[in-house]
Formats: structure tokens, sequence, C-alpha cells
């Protein structure tokens, strides 16, 4: 059977988010090219049953146990099987009813189900960049070994990705991961002490992307974004470099080693990486807006402000050491973004508090997946204390 007549059946795990509804938004703006399997979201039930009733999947999970009963009984009358809890995302995960998993749910707790998918064999639609942050080498190791395609949603790796279609194997010299610079480019320290939530997410509705907003005023999203790049694309540290461009028109480049830079460039709308990753190798019509190459006269590169966004210098610290420091900063970064979230830290104190865990909590140079887990918990666990959560 030939790419284009083959109906490609779509796991979404995380979809009540951000990435997750645009993802069905794409869905069925293109009858006959996909099919949901598998919806899955935390606590959000009234928007996963609406979702479930629309899309009709083989089976829903909601991670929230104590709403499983209001969720079966929603979809009572029809064949869609229902599962709840963490352990029920991880089994779905390498059930034999989807070819793609979007993996689409936030922070550590994306880690299990997505590498339970490619252990059966999946192809992941990587947005959930956390992943690959808390343990790439194992991720990307067991992808290679199951030969399972990891393509990437993030923008500026989707754009990484673009670029090196059909450059086979010319070897990369560099990667220029772009940078919005966030909602506070430009402002310094005496600013910033005083940013709240509100502030920190320009987002109307806060359950939407509340993590990944707060991820990019800190600028920690672009730390993560280059450990992300690195096990993405097998970079050296010093292949990866960040350049703020507040116009969000070039989505990254990558500079080969003839010298040639190559970029891809369109309006910020996350739904084109996610229909890319979706249809690879396949680029589908679509009535998405177009880019007025004209409207954008002047495009912007700048040096990132290393000394008032300190989480840059933190995420370069851990990508370089490696082992289980990105690990440890993702999993103090979770807890600093949550506690903010909930004005229980202020906006700088969250750079404090990775960092302190990054330097108390122990470095292992080679950890397994099981020291991988216990560095995320010791990690939480010395932030939550430090903030007395
Ligand atoms: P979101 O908060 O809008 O949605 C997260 C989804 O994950 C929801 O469906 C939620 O129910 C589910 N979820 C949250 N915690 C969970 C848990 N403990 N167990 C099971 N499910 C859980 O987040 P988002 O903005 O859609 O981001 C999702 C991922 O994609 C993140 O890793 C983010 O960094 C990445 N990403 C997002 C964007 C974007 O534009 N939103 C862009 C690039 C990358
Ligand atoms: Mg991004």
């Amino acid at each position: 059977m030939d790419s284009t007549s083959h109906i490609k059946r779509i796991a979404i795990f995380g979809s009540t988010g951000s990435i997750g509804t645009q993802a069905l938004e794409v869905i069925a703006a293109n009858p006959g090219k996909f099919s949901v399997e598998i919806l899955t979201c935390n606590g959000n039930d009234d928007l996963l049953i609406k979702q479930a009733l629309k899309f009709n999947p083989n089976i829903v999970v909601i991670g929230d146990e104590a709403k499983y009963i209001k969720t079966k009984e929603a979809l009572a009358s029809t064949d869609i099987k229902v599962f709840a809890g963490e352990k029920a995302l991880e089994e779905v995960a390498a059930m034999d009813v989807y070819d793609v998993m979007l993996a689409a749910i936030v922070g550590y707790a994306g880690l299990k189900p997505t590498l339970n998918a490619i252990k059966a064999g999946k192809t992941i639609a990587l947005a959930n960049k956390e992943t690959l942050v808390v343990a790439g080498d194992i991720v990307m190791q067991t992808a290679f070994e199951r030969k399972v395609p990891v393509i990437p949603v993030d923008s500026e790796h989707s754009a990484i990705f673009q670029c090196l279609v059909g450059e086979m194997r010319n070897p990369i010299e560099k990667v220029i991961l772009t940078a919005s610079g966030g909602p506070f480019l430009g402002k310094k320290t005496n600013y910033l002490v005083n940013v709240k939530r509100e502030h920190a997410i320009q987002h109307p509705n806060w359950n939407m992307g509340a993590k990944i907003s707060v991820d990019s005023a800190t600028l920690m999203n672009k730390g993560l974004e280059m450990i992300e790049a690195k096990w993405l694309f097998n970079l050296e540290p010093s292949q990866i470099q960040i350049i703020i461009h507040p116009q969000s028109i070039v989505h990254s480049m990558v500079q080969f080693e003839d010298g040639s830079i190559k970029a891809q460039m369109g309006l910020p709308n996350m739904k084109l990486p996610i229909q890319y990753a979706l249809a690879f190798p396949i680029r589908i019509k679509n009535d998405f807006p177009r880019c007025d190459i004209k409207k954008f006269s002047v495009l912007n590169f700048d040096e990132p402000d290393y000394r008032t966004f300190r989480n840059l210098g933190l995420a370069m610290e851990a990508l370089n050491k490696g082992g289980n420091l990105p690990c440890i900063m993702n999993a103090a970064n979770e807890i600093a973004v949550y506690a903010f979230l909930r004005n229980r830290l202020g906006f700088l104190e969250m750079t404090d508090v990775i960092e302190k865990t990054m330097q108390k909590v122990s470095f292992l140079d080679n950890p397994s997946l099981d020291d991988y887990y216990a560095s995320d918990g010791d990690a939480r666990n010395y932030a939550a204390d430090m903030i007395k959560l």
C-alpha cells in the first residue's frame, strides 16, 4: 500500500493540552488521512469525553483515577474502552492499536509512556521535550535499537529536521536555535523580581500550556531545547548556538560543513510542525495563514542576555556535564514552576531553587533508567523542601 492511501492510526497522549487540541484540529481537517485510536489526559475529564465522542477512539485514559467513573459512564453508550491511572497510561502506550504516538504530555510524566511506545515499535511525534532532557541517551538508544523514528514537534527542532531532509549523511557543523526571548525580552533583574504568574503567562487560559509559558519567560525552555537538540540530532554541546530572534519567523537553522546555512521559516503556528510530524514525509496542503515575507523586512538576531536569564547558564552546565544533571535540573524546574504558578515562589527565585538542587543532588556520570527515576525523585524532594511546599 502506498503511503498516500494509508490511514495513520494516531494515539495522542495529552490530548486536552495546547498541543493535543491543535493536533485534533489538524486531524479533523484531514479526513481519511488519520484515525484517532487513543486519547489521554490528566484531569480534564469534560474535554476528554467531548473529544472521545467526536473522534471515537479505541481507548481513552484519564490519569486522575477519581474521574474514572464519570468518564466511563459518559462513554457507556459507545465501544470506547476507558482506563484510569498512571499505570494504565504506560500499558496502553504499548498496545497494538495504533502506529504513531503524539507525545504531548507535559513534563516528566511523559517519559514512561513514551519509552513504552518506543519499545513497542511505535513512531513518535515528540512534543514532550522533557522526555529527552531527563533520559535522552536511553530514549534515543532504545529508538535506535527498535528502528523507531522520533520526529520532533517542537517548532525549532521541526525546523532543524526539515532542513536536514535531503541532506542524507552531510554532517552538521552547528545548529542555530532561535528563541523569541519570551514576554520579558530586554527586561532586567530589577523588573523581573516583581513579575507574577499573570505577567509570565500571556495566555488567557492558564491551564493551556502554563508550564511551557513560564519556561519561555525564564528562558529555561531554550535550555531544555538545547538538550533536546543534542539527543535528537546527535550533537556536541559546542555545535548548538542560541540566538534571540524576536519575530519568530525563522524557526531555527542548520549550518553545514561547507558553511551553507539552511533555515525553515513561516508564521509562528504550532499546527504546522504538528501536521508535519504526523504526516511525515508528506506535506499536506492546508489553509493555515501564510507568511507575507514583505511584512518582515527586518529580522533581528541577537545574543541572549545570559546575566539576566541565568537559567540558560544552568542548562548549559547540565548539557556540558551530562549524566543525571539535566534530569535533576528538569525536576527542580518542574517544582519551581509549579510553585511559581501558585504564587509560592518569586520569578527569580525559581533559578535559585534549580541552581541549589543541581549542586546538592548526587551527580551520576552514567545513570541507568532507575537512576534517572531516583534522581528525579531526589531532586523534586530537595526542591520542594527548599520552597516548603
Ligand atoms: P498543556 O499543559 O497544555 O497540556 C498537557 C497535557 O498533558 C494535558 O492533556 C494534560 O492533561 C496532560 N498531563 C499533564 N500532566 C499529566 C500527568 N501527570 N499525567 C498524564 N497526563 C498529564 O501542555 P502543552 O503546552 O500542550 O505542552 C505539552 C508538551 O509539548 C510539553 O512538553 C511542552 O514543552 C511541549 N511543547 C508545547 C508547545 C506549545 O505550543 N504548547 C510547543 C512546543 C513544545
Ligand atoms: Mg520550541
